[in-house]
């Protein structure tokens, strides 16, 4: 029996003792230990729990809302069938269609179905198990427990399921986010126990290492498709499975594929090896990487990711923050992106990449406390991810947005796709991104209507924010406290926020100087009643698609890109696109007047929905 087995009923049974470890390190009373087992380095910002976190009305309340009914009302058997049915079970129910089923293309659907079989469960289950902590929901968390049990009753010792699987790796990361997932936000009482099962029986079915797209070519399989596999992802979920369990078995298999040879490795020295790499993936394993600095100490793979994720923001992203034209990274300075428009209308995968884009800028904005990971968190999440439909009753899913000379929203052609499994995880993820704690404090790093509430041994405490943005500059935090307590007050002041940002306590400007691109700090001691208000300039301003096409540009008003609504790509004086004026309507429109003396309406993502829309427009001079 593994040693670590009675340390891990010990840590479960005596969860004061783990706090007062947490408290000997200076964290103070009112923040709950940021990660639980074995870690090298405590990041020193740290989440709040899902719980310690209210949305309130809003776009983001809605989509996590809408997520959390859509998955809450799927049908068990539909979602186990495929379980069921390779396991010789009974599997009543229909079948899921679309990527989830177990044949292939079906003739009478003409339709490409059983792509990779039950590939979203373990995604599904863990946005149950988020929203169960969100929420307090009991028909959330009867339904993880009654997903994990079904599941479990479907799991062989020999995991039969991926005998001639397409691709193991890509599936079982996602089960063991699932199970580890249950476990911790739904305190499932099985999930740890199939957790193990599942990862000691894939073993058999998994590459000794991780391996690259081009290292699985050179491998005979009579699957070619095997060669899209991503063993590449699978470190950051088995140290969330070891930190959770204590057990050093996920420690072990974690470092076995964290990918260094070909990836980590050079990143880490700054060699850019992104380019002709799948976009979403390779962004994912920047999340690994910061889970081997947490739990190994690895400063190389805190190098890699960051390092990595400067290349990905200066090479390969768009305006809204999204990347990977055609789910791949392009070569840097080739004029890729501004090509790209003319190309494709796949622009950027984008339920799955925002959620692989909140998950690295929170690690990195935890671990370097820099506010630029919180300014382009913000720009995916107005840009992309609130403009995506919301995901329908029969799996028909947003996926790509269009970012072509003439680009429109349309829905992807297969029912439950990836993008079907990221974007519940995400709408949940949208919690803990909006505030962050640290020793001395909490930081503010998304400005949206919310509320978090934490508790000390003396009180309980909390904040409010009210706000439009990003369609108003103002924003005001509301200061709640049974009792007077002094902590810092972090707030995010975005890099694009110039001249002159104003932050005031009840009435009175703050008297340090505000500086764009930082977290302002003001420190006091804070009463009930105390009022924070921020009022942010926004600026527009013109940013070209690439150093190659200076001449297509987006137009952005502080967060927000301006799409602008048209049949063809319009053209505009470079003056006149900069003195756009607000259409002051329910769209958050502005209007500005083309070359040829039109007007045109530009209009945030968020808002676009059928209409033709041009994201980059042509400058003529
Ligand atoms: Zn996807």
């Amino acid at each position: 029996m593994d040693s670590n087995v009675s340390r891990r009923g010990f840590l479960k049974a005596a969860g004061a003792i783990t706090a007062s470890a947490y408290a000997a390190k200076s964290i103070p009373a009112w923040a709950t230990p940021p990660d639980k087992g074995s870690v090298a380095v405590v990041p020193p910002l740290a989440t709040f729990p899902y719980s310690d976190v209210q949305l309130l009305d809003g776009p983001m309340k809605r989509q996590f809302e809408e997520n959390h009914t859509r998955f809450l009302n799927l049908d068990d058997d539909r979602l186990l069938k495929v379980f069921r049915q390779v396991a010789g079970l009974p599997s009543p129910g229909e079948d899921m269609g679309g990527w989830y089923d177990l044949t292939g293309f079906s003739l009478v659907r003409n339709d490409f179905h059983g792509f990779i079989a039950g590939h979203s469960f373990g995604q599904y289950l863990s946005a149950l198990a988020r929203a169960y902590a969100v929420t307090g929901s009991e028909p959330t968390r009867a339904k993880v427990n009654r997903l994990v049990k079904g599941y479990a009753e479907t799991l062989d010792p020999a995991a039969k399921f991926f005998v001639d699987y397409r691709l193991p790796a890509y599936t079982y990361d996602k089960l063991s986010c699932g199970l580890i997932d249950a476990h911790e936000f739904a305190h499932d009482p099985m999930a740890m126990d199939v957790h193990e099962r599942l990862t000691r029986a894939i073993v058999a079915y998994l590459p000794e290492k991780a391996l690259s797209r081009q290292e699985q070519r050179s491998r005979p399989h009579k699957d070619t498709s095997y060669t899209w596999d991503e063993t590449y992802t699978l470190p950051e979920n088995l140290f969330l499975a070891y930190q959770r369990s204590g057990d050093s078995f996920y420690r072990e298999m974690a470092k076995k594929y964290l990918e260094d040879d070909t990836y980590f490795g050079p990143l880490s020295q700054g060699n850019n090896v992104l380019p002709f790499e799948h976009a979403y993936s390779h962004v994912n394993a920047f999340s690994s990487a910061m889970q081997a600095y947490i739990t190994l100490g690895s400063e190389k793979h805190l190098r890699a990711a960051k390092n990595g994720f400067e290349m990905l923001l200066t090479t390969q992203s768009f305006a809204t923050g999204g990347w990977g034209p055609d789910e791949a990274f392009g070569e840097p300075a080739r004029g890729q992106l501004g090509d790209s428009l003319a190309l494709t209308h796949a622009s950027f995968e984008t339920p799955c990449g925002a959620y692989g884009h909140f998950k690295i800028t929170r690690y990195l904005l935890r671990v370097t406390k820099d506010a630029k990971y919180g300014d382009s968190m913000e720009r995916v999440l107005y840009n992309t991810i609130l403009g995506a439909w919301p995901i329908q009753a029969d799996g028909t899913s947003f996926y790509y947005s269009d970012y072509a000379t003439t680009g429109k929203k349309v829905w992807y052609g297969q029912k439950w796709p990836c993008c079907s499994g990221t974007f519940p995880q995400l709408a949940a993820d949208y919690h803990i991104s909006t505030y962050l704690r640290a020793a001395d404090g909490v930081y503010v790093n998304l400005f949206t209507p919310s509320r978090v509430q934490w508790n000390d041994g003396s009180g309980r405490y909390g904040l409010t924010q009210e706000t439009r943005y990003p369609f108003d500059s103002k924003i005001e935090i509301k200061v709640s406290a049974s009792r007077a307590s002094e902590y810092t007050l972090y707030v995010r002041i975005p890099a694009w926020a110039t001249p002159d940002p104003v932050l005031s306590v009840n009435g009175k400007r703050v008297s340090d100087p505000v500086q764009p691109g930082t977290f302002a700090a003001v420190r006091r001691t804070w009463n009930e009643g105390d009022r924070v208000e921020l009022e942010l300039p926004m600026p527009l301003r013109l940013e070209p698609v690439d150093a190659n096409h200076p001449n297509l540009v987006a137009l952005l008003h502080g967060p927000v890109v301006l799409f602008a609504v048209a049949d063809s790509q319009p053209s505009f004086d470079r003056k006149a696109l900069l003195t756009a004026k607000p259409a002051n309507n329910a769209a958050a429109d502005w209007l500005a007047t083309s070359a040829g003396e039109s007007t045109v309406t530009m209009r945030p993502f968020m808002n676009i929905d059928k209409e033709n829309y041009s994201t980059y427009v042509l400058l003529k001079s």
